[in-house]
């Protein structure tokens, strides 16, 4: 079984300071639908792991933000790709929860529910906190320089394991050449 964790706001969509509020602002990153494509042709199965904590913060509810993923959903799969699950963390960051970023708790889920060997799992993302969840939990951890990319790479201090790519599209390439 093979399994892909992607982190959603500045991997898969373009990302914003003021959140993505709704489906109308949800807009995917050039080429990362076609690389989710990419993946699931290839037998991949792709599970999304996203902090989301303007639910908490009363910026949008819980039924916006299944409306966001229903669009991406289908943007997916209109381009021939299937994200197969979307999980979230609605909390804030003064919640003390187990599953917002970097804590392990989402990722340790996503790798039970699939029943999936962690360092068999590339997760992608492009903050620090996503690569510091995907090395607490053994996974690959694999920096892209979209979204807040560039900025998480100009400030260091990257777990060592981690892999640096140009965006999903090159992760897709290298993982279903
Ligand atoms: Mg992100
Ligand atoms: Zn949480």
């Amino acid at each position: 079984m093979k399994l892909i964790i992607l982190d959603r706001d500045g991997v898969i969509n373009h990302d914003s300071d003021a959140y993505i509020k709704s489906p109308e602002e949800w807009r995917p990153l050039e080429g990362s639908l076609e690389a989710i494509a990419r993946l699931t042709k290839a037998g991949y199965r792709v599970a999304v792991a996203t902090n989301q904590s303007g639910v908490a913060r009363g910026l949008f509810d819980l039924a916006t933000l299944a409306a966001i993923h229903a669009k991406m959903h289908q943007a997916a799969a209109a381009a021939g790709g299937r994200i197969e699950s979307v999980f979230f963390c609605p909390h804030a960051a003064d919640d003390q929860c187990g599953c917002r970023k970097p804590k392990p708790g989402m990722l340790e889920e996503i790798l039970r529910r699939y029943g999936a060997e962690a360092r068999k799992v590339t997760m992608v993302g492009d903050s620090q906190r996503d690569l510091e969840a995907a090395a607490a939990v053994g996974c690959r951890p694999v920096l892209v320089l979209t979204g807040k990319g560039r900025d998480t790479m100009r400030k260091g201090g990257l777990p060592p394991e981690t892999l640096v790519r140009v965006d999903l599209a090159a992760v897709a390439a290298e993982l279903a050449p």
